[in-house]
């Protein structure tokens, strides 16, 4: 029986040593003056001593430590109340480096109860404690980050309890202080309390709501107009408040402008048409009988009244053409259609279809690009052609008249450009042609009033693009005008 009692505390002995030798922890064993009696694999690993060199050393010369170790009497003290001792300490690896340990200290006894000696395990947590101050580190930081947002950020529960605001949240609610505003009900900070029920409603549903729009009632009892994004974990909301009173009103202030515009144009719209309508009764009379005096006295008073009607003729009818004229450019906004999809080569063949004659007689040679589909006034469209391609032909030069259409595609627009090799235009005057009856060139040299470019204008204008003019005299002129590119949907870029 010796034979086998032996044999299995000799099995026990080397069970505890296989797994002293396998733990990860430091397994130290020292007399109760901390002389190291074992030492363990890990312990070599976490401090760089071998077993063979720990052995008859003190804790104090082998571990460096900072804070001095229980005295035995403490020790003593210590193991006959709770038993253990477990403490964070700063320990120094055989080269030097320093290691973090947390190390528990327990008692060996005698056979009667009596401590004689101590065996420690250290655990080696400086990686613990690395990731734990780059935690804290990373954590000051976003901190810091939230703190100077120029946002409000916030935190709450579900029952509106305010748990974090920053500085930016405090401002934004005109309160004096972070601890003023956490102590806000932040349900009464809503102007509107359903829409405090709409948002709570979206964000259980979805778990996040983006540009959330309401307002909110400041300290001072102001309202603002805020956006708000925020999401939801558990029973905390967080989130941002942007403040976008400014932007609203800024919004509203460009809304009545364009309102007030847009009325205003109409005004002198309506205006321009009965002025000019209403105009032509009258003119007509003047002209009428104007033109009666002249056939019926021509001869029989003297010449200088003879001069004076045919003047005063003269006058009446250019008024009269200015009248119409003034009275079709007042009706591109007025009498416009609406637009529909338009094949733009068709609308080119109808034009030269109209200019037919005059293509003819001036031996034009007029190319162009494969013109596109856009959203337009049919009517309005072939005018526009049709006043730029009048006008290449009638500012021709001495040679024959070249003209090219063209049509290429730009940031969702289409530019079109009709080309001439006609005279030209000192680009002096590249925005004035564009002006109601402006024209360069005396009265006779060139049939025309001078309203063409300035309905050109209008027409491009009404139809979202714009039309300006590249030349130089002699070299002839390419306008330009833009349309925006049609989408399949029927809608347009703008
Ligand atoms: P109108 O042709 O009746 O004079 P527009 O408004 O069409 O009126 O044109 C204004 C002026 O712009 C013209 O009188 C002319 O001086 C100039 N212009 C227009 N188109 C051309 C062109 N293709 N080449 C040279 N000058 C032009």
């Amino acid at each position: 029986t010796d034979v086998t009692e032996q044999k299995q505390a000799e099995e026990q002995l080397r069970y505890h040593a296989l797994l002293l030798e396998n733990v990860s922890d430091a397994v130290i064993s020292a007399d109760m003056d901390f002389i190291v009696q074992s030492w363990n694999k890990a312990a070599e690993e976490i401090y760089g001593w071998t077993a063979v060199e720990a052995m008859g050393k003190s804790y104090q010369e082998l571990l460096r430590h900072d804070s001095v170790h229980p005295t035995r009497d403490e020790l003593i003290q210590i193991f006959s109340g709770s038993g253990d001792y477990e403490s964070e300490v700063i320990h120094q690896h055989k080269d030097g480096a320093l290691i973090n340990i947390m190390i528990s200290i327990n008692a060996i006894n005698d056979n009667k109860g009596n401590p004689v000696g101590v065996v420690t395990v250290n655990r080696d947590i400086t990686d613990r404690i690395k990731t734990l101050q780059a935690l804290r580190k990373s954590e000051i930081e976003y901190r810091n980050l939230v703190d100077n947002a120029l946002v409000g950020v916030f935190k709450t529960n579900l029952e509106g309890q305010i748990l974090y605001v920053n500085q930016a949240m405090v401002n934004l609610g005109e309160f004096e202080s972070t601890e003023e505003l956490m102590a806000e009900d932040v349900i009464a900070r809503y102007r509107h309390p359903e829409q405090r029920e709409q948002f709570l409603e979206l964000i259980q549903h979805q778990g996040h709501v983006a540009n959330f729009e309401f307002e909110i009632v400041t300290k001072k009892n102001r309202y603002k107009h805020v956006l708000m994004n925020a999401s939801i974990d558990g029973e905390i909301l967080s989130g941002m408040i942007l403040d976008i009173t400014d932007m609203k009103q800024a919004e509203e202030v460009l809304r009545l402008t364009l309102q007030e515009l847009e009325r205003s144009n109409e005004e002198l719209e309506q205006f321009a048409y009965v002025a000019s309508h209403d105009l032509q009764e009258p003119l007509r009379m003047v002209t009428n009988f104007l033109q009666l005096l002249e056939q019926r006295y021509k001869g029989e008073l003297d010449a200088d009244a003879d001069e004076f009607i045919a003047f005063a003729v003269d006058g009446a009818t250019r008024m009269q053409r200015m009248i119409t004229d003034l009275l079709e450019y007042s009706r591109v906004g007025s009498r416009g259609e609406a637009f529909v999809p338009l094949d733009c080569e068709a609308v080119f063949d109808e034009v030269c279809d109209n200019l037919k004659i005059s293509l003819e007689d001036n031996k034009v040679t007029i190319t162009h690009d494969p013109l596109p589909q856009v959203l337009g006034d049919e009517t309005q469209l072939s005018q526009l052609f049709q006043n730029l391609i009048g006008n290449a032909i009638k500012f021709r030069s001495d040679r024959a008249p070249e003209i090219h259409v063209g049509a290429v595609q730009e940031d969702g627009t289409w530019v079109f450009s009709v080309q001439d090799n006609g005279i030209g235009i000192d680009p002096e005057f590249a925005d004035r042609i564009f002006v109601i009856f402006q024209r360069l060139h005396p009265d006779g040299a060139y049939p025309g009033s001078g309203i063409g470019l300035s309905i050109s204008k209008r027409i491009a204008e009404r139809h979202g693009g714009r039309i300006w003019v590249e030349s130089k005299p002699g070299a002839g002129s390419t306008f330009f005008f833009t349309i925006p590119v049609e989408h399949v949907d029927g809608k347009t870029e703008s």
